[in-house]
């Protein structure tokens, strides 16, 4: 950068040199403000972009049309509208539970026999109802939650298993 002495010592010196410095110098001061005025646009326009992106993303299903499912993992957990009480969850003292008991003579009794099984353990994935494991790699059936489907019947590659 030029000092004020300096200028004036050239313009004492030689004004020619001194004028033709002069007009540069206001060529590129009229470029650099034309510079200034396109970022100055620009930069307005970015910031009215950024508003925009930041306002659509701050929406969710509290502040706008979006579904719940679109929160993701923001989204907070569901809380239960009942009001706090005192009491214990599950069966209160004196209330008497009901269930399922087993009985001495059942309506209907089904028997599996397995016979021949490989162990492959591709009627213990057919049943819907998971009444048969392996033991021993051999397919045994709980009486007690089959339903008598059959499905493991036509699932068995072996034939080794069989409703009677
Ligand atoms: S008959 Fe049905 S419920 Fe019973 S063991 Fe086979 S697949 Fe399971
Ligand atoms: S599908 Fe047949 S052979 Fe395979 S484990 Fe069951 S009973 Fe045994």
């Amino acid at each position: 950068m030029i000092g004020y002495d300096q200028v004036l010592a050239i313009c004492r010196s030689d004004p020619e040199s001194a004028a033709r410095m002069l007009c540069e110098l206001s060529r590129e001061l009229d470029a650099l403000r034309k510079e200034i005025a396109a970022l100055q646009a620009e930069n307005a326009t970015l910031r009215e972009r950024v508003q925009t992106l930041e306002e659509r993303i701050a929406k969710d299903s509290h502040n706008s049309h979006k579904p719940p499912s679109s929160d993701g993992l923001a989204k907070p957990k569901p809380k239960s509208l009942r009001p706090p009480s005192n009491r214990p969850s599950g069966g209160q003292p004196g209330h008497t539970g009901h269930t399922l008991h087993m009985v001495e003579n059942p309506d209907r009794t089904v028997r599996h026999t397995v016979e021949r099984c490989t162990g492959c353990g591709v009627c213990v994935d057919e049943c819907p109802v998971l009444a048969i494991t392996l033991v021993r790699h051999v397919a045994r059936v709980d009486a007690a939650r089959c339903t008598g489907c059959g499905q493991c019947v036509e699932a068995c590659p072996s034939g080794a298993i069989s409703l009677a």
